[in-house]
């Protein structure tokens, strides 16, 4: 089935998220005051509209509530960001993405009912500093704000250790999910399961304790 989508706000993360959509055939309907940004990306979408998100009444003439997911993409000008957000809950669009610039702003978002507010510069640059830190860590993803998912390459000290003699619960409270290996991937697995050196595995924990469990293991 055919999602509609509309993106507001063509920056480089509005922008890439443009992109993507019409690679997976997404209808995408993109608005920006810019007129450069809208005509620039204009073979990714279906409809472009130069315009302010914040002008309710455009938002209505062009039956946003008919979007299933609506982006605000929108960067630097918080209160228009804000302001884009607040209208379209008011308006009854169902899902609403927002992209917030820092903490605060990500806080008001969801204070005024954003279904999903997103931190791309700060959740990038929590990923890159682990895997700066660790150079097991191929992947780190933030599954709340107190626990991740880690993508970790096993080096020679696992090499055929069975998950159950490893006792990573026990040892550093974090559990293997799955298992990477050339291109297979062991879901659940057993304990009886030996690691081979180069396995990806895939942990998951709270933030303190894989912290704990990368630098014991580096
Ligand atoms: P990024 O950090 O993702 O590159 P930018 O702040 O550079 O984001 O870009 C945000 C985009 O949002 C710009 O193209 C800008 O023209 C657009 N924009 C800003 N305010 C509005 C608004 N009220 N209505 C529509 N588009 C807007």
């Amino acid at each position: 089935m055919k999602k509609e989508v509309a993106v507001i706000g063509l920056g480089r993360f509005g922008g890439s998220i443009v992109m993507e959509l019409s690679e997976m055939n997404a209808d995408v309907l993109v608005i920006d005051t810019n007129e450069a940004r809208v005509n620039e990306y204009q073979e990714y979408y279906s409809e472009g509209i130069i315009g302010d998100s914040t002008d309710e009444a455009m938002l209505k003439s062009i039956g946003i509530n008919n979007y299933d997911n609506v982006i605000v993409a929108i960067g630097d000008n918080i209160q228009a960001s804000i302001l884009t957000t607040l209208i379209l809950k008011d308006l009854g669009v169902q899902k609403v993405t927002a992209k917030a610039q820092n903490t605060y702003h990500g806080k008001v978002l969801e204070k005024i009912g954003a279904d999903i507010v997103v931190h791309p510069e700060r959740d990038m640059g929590r990923r890159i500093a682990h895997r700066l830190v660790s150079s097991s860590v191929v992947e780190y993803l933030e599954v709340s704000s107190s626990h991740s998912i880690v993508e970790y390459s096993a080096n020679e000290r696992f090499e055929n250790k069975r998950i159950n003699d490893l006792n990573l619960s026990d040892k550093f409270g974090i559990s293997i999910i799955a298992i990477k290996r050339d291109n297979d991937i062991i879901v659940s697995p057993d304990g009886q399961i030996s690691i081979l050196t180069g396995d990806i595995l895939i942990l998951i924990g709270s933030d303190e304790q894989l912290n704990h469990f990368e630098s014991t293991m580096e």
